[in-house]
């Protein structure tokens, strides 16, 4: 439920609020935003009685929130959330930042090579997984703690946040380390004591939508975040199984104005993992940002054909230069802009 203060309520009027709604037995969660200060109950499980809450001074309505995913609907909150995982990278507003990188950190040479190239090319955040979730456990397992620390060599030497996925609890504070967002992949989209986790770190999440997931199945794994205190998730369409083998996953697009109508969190598109062939990550990463994606995650290598992992849908260097280019000119078509990294120095 949500308690909507009038234009111009006083803050003692607001902290009246919040103390009948501790008194009550719930939590409050003050949200003071541009068009409406609100405040927020949670621990009910049922219908809280609004009555003596409509009473108090200050108060304009009490709105109860018709969906499962509370704190994540739009009717929580009305006006976007912005997660900045670094200055001037922020998702869910005027810009549309680019995540790159490789699939995994393979060595040294690799991912100090990609973060160059991709921050040359004007990405935003440097991506990499030092913890594979791998469908075949004979597959490359990532480099686990040495992938992290090659992460944060790459930051220092291009300045580049850093992007990385957390697999299970112990990782996610390993993770947490390095990492500027802690990714939670596709296959642990449902592992709620992770989400748990990682809503109680605090750092920004980037979320991923489970290859057999609904958009409402989505929105409540981010609930999970959200309801441990941590409204920085960022969420990610990364494609969902289908019927056609032509591609890997079927990018779904419409996912995008659906979160947007049903959430104030951000969405990115990942067309890498989206189509799992490079010759189609251009057209879906344009038609992505063009369907109002608040930014992309896009694989890149420096050898694609010597990459230990996803290789067939990374990128070569100069092909994501080309498309960043591209990306810019559909970002402003639509009134939106494609940033470009300002740290090129080391840092
Ligand atoms: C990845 O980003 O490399 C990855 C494993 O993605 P997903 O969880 O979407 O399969
Ligand atoms: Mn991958």
């Amino acid at each position: 439920m949500l308690v909507v203060m009038r234009h111009g309520a006083t803050s003692a009027e607001v902290a009246r609020v919040i103390e009948i709604v501790e008194e009550m037995g719930y939590s409050a969660r003050p949200m003071p935003g541009a068009q409406r200060t609100a405040v927020g109950i949670v621990g009910n499980d049922g219908r809280v009685d609004a009555s003596r809450l409509e009473a108090l001074s200050g108060v304009a309505q009490v709105i109860h929130v018709t969906q499962p995913y509370k704190q994540v609907s739009r009717e929580w909150r009305p006006d976007n959330t912005v997660v900045t995982i670094a200055p001037g990278v922020a998702f869910g507003g005027d810009t549309t930042p680019v995540i790159a990188g490789p699939c995994s950190v393979e060595s040294e040479q690799q991912i100090v090579s990609a973060a160059e190239a991709v921050r040359d090319a004007g990405a935003s955040a440097l991506r990499g997984g030092a913890f594979k979730p791998r469908s075949s456990p004979y597959s490359f397992q990532g480099l686990g703690r040495k992938g992290l620390d090659l992460l944060a060599l790459a930051k220092r030497e291009t300045g580049l946040p850093i992007v990385t996925e957390a697999m299970d609890d112990d990782g996610a504070h390993q993770v947490a380390e390095v990492a500027d967002c802690i990714q939670i992949g596709a296959r642990n989209m449902q592992n709620y004591s992770l989400l748990k986790t990682v809503g109680r770190i605090g750092k920004p999440v980037l979320l991923k939508r489970g290859m057999a997931a609904t958009i409402h199945d989505l929105l409540l794994s981010a609930e999970y975040i959200l309801a441990e205190g941590n409204t920085q998730v960022i969420l990610c369409e990364r494609g969902v199984r289908s019927f056609d083998t032509a591609t890997r996953n079927m990018l779904d697009l419409s996912a995008i104005p659906t979160v947007h109508l049903l959430s104030h969190l951000p969405i990115v598109a990942d067309p890498s993992h989206g189509t799992g062939l490079r010759d189609k990550v251009g057209p879906m990463a344009r038609a992505a940002l063009a369907a109002g994606a608040d930014g992309l995650l896009i694989e890149v290598h420096p050898a694609p054909d010597r990459a230990l992992s996803d290789g067939a849908q990374s990128l070569y260097p100069e092909q994501f230069a080309a498309l960043m280019d591209e990306l810019r000119g559909v970002a402003a078509a639509i009134g939106r802009e494609v940033p470009q990294h300002a740290g090129t120095a080391r840092v």
